[in-house]
């Protein structure tokens, strides 16, 4: 892998050495035990998962009982949502008195979540996203102002394709007047950009540690008041009902030492990442002709470590495709259904065209990333586009 270029930090990130130090006694003989037993197997399992509470609480300004660790973003996403529109089950179980205002450019993990509590017979209102994929903040106020009251607000902090910080704090103020919670997913804002909740009021946030060097499939719902929060796998008593079963200790001590990392790093990390996300959108669009770069346009603010360009007349499969061939690992926010590229659902919702929609490809910069391979990125970039253009010229013509 000595040669490859990682651009892939949004997708997920390697564990950090000491998080895999922190984690390894956890797998070992003398630190497995069950931190819901009352012996002392259990009781120091039980400290290492209430350490790394506190330590992922303190990141992020919160406190260690508003913490409640699940499996991960998605987990996160859908306690939230699905989970406070469950929590206002009539008598026939219907959740007709339950309304969640979004944006479309959410993670599928929250429009899925959406999705699920309208079958169930919820109000979803998705609120429009201006070029940059910042949110309408006049159609907020207006949603908030309904005589069906928006039970939850969900709007993401950082988006992951694009990078579009939403604003967060007035979305936040105005929720808060309007006396509706308010959730956000932070999943790539964390460790990015400042994550301090005392700043905001807020009802819940979802982390996930896999995006700032922690391990896979562990997570957090980080909520003021658990019962606003209909809990969605069924078991014992463990992180108040809210998320029963048996806690993923080795992961849970992993995300909290790299919770701590990362929020003490995220000003240094954020300026080296930003310049070379800054260094790279510029060499693109100095060598590609007729790129667009999503999301970096009017006030729209982005994290500093995302550049997603679309090049027309491509295909973000054959451009990903043959970056990976040349030893360039990037992403898009498209998906190949049965042989056909769909384009982004959140380059559409910004209202960028369905060609160039699906043509859209994301770098994202982390630990793994240099000064010096941004040069070859962008060379690498130009000659794939070069290259895809001129197949799909060939086939046209065929
Ligand atoms: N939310 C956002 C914004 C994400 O980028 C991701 C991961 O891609 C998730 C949620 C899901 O997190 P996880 O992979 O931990 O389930």
């Amino acid at each position: 892998m000595l040669d490859r270029i990682y651009l892939d930090h949004a997708a997920t990130t390697p564990v950090r050495p000491e998080v895999r130090e922190a984690i390894l006694p956890f797998l070992g003989d003398d630190a497995f035990g069950n931190p819901s037993s009352s012996h002392a197997f259990g009781r120091s399992a039980r400290a290492a998962v209430e350490h790394a509470r506190e330590q992922v609480a303190a990141a992020i300004g919160a406190g260690p009982q508003e913490v409640f660790f699940t499996s991960g973003g998605t987990e996160a996403d859908n306690l939230a949502v699905l989970g406070s529109a469950l929590a206002r089950r009539n008598d026939r179980g219907g959740l007709a008195g339950a309304h969640l205002v979004s944006t479309p450019t959410e993670h599928k993990a929250v429009l899925a979540a959406l999705h699920e509590a309208e079958r169930q017979g919820a109000r979803v209102t998705l609120l429009p996203v201006d070029a940059n994929g910042a949110v309408d903040l006049a159609a907020l106020d207006q949603a908030l102002g309904e005589h069906h009251q928006p039970t939850l607000v969900s709007v993401m902090w950082a988006n992951n394709e694009v990078g579009t910080l939403q604003p967060v704090r007035s979305v936040a103020a105005r929720c808060a007047k309007a006396g509706v919670a308010f959730h956000t997913d932070a999943v790539q804002a964390f460790g990015k950009v400042p994550v301090d909740l005392r700043e905001i009021t807020w009802a819940a946030v979802s982390l996930s540690a896999h995006k700032v060097g922690g391990p896979k499939g562990v997570g957090a719902l980080v909520a003021r008041d658990p019962v606003a929060h209909a809990s969605l796998i069924h078991g014992g008593s463990q992180q108040r009902g809210l998320r029963p079963g048996t806690e993923n200790v080795p992961g849970i001590v992993g995300f909290g030492m790299a919770a701590e990392l990362a929020a003490r790093e995220q000003s240094a990390k954020a300026a080296a990442w930003g310049a070379m996300r800054d260094a790279l959108q510029r060499a693109i669009v100095e060598r590609v002709p007729d790129v667009v770069v999503h999301g970096a346009g009017g006030s729209g603010q982005r994290v500093p470590n995302i550049l997603n360009v679309s090049a027309p007349g491509t295909d973000s499969e054959s451009v990903l495709m043959h970056l990976d061939l040349a030893g360039v690992a990037a992403a898009s926010g498209s998906a190949c259904t049965t042989g056909s590229v769909e384009p982004s659902h959140v380059l559409l919702a910004m209202g960028v065209a369905p060609d160039l929609a699906a043509a859209g490809v994301r770098f994202s910069f982390g630990a793994l990333s240099r000064e010096e391979q941004v040069p070859r990125v962008a060379e690498t970039y130009a000659a794939v586009v070069a290259k895809v253009r001129k197949l799909r010229q060939v086939l046209a013509r065929a």
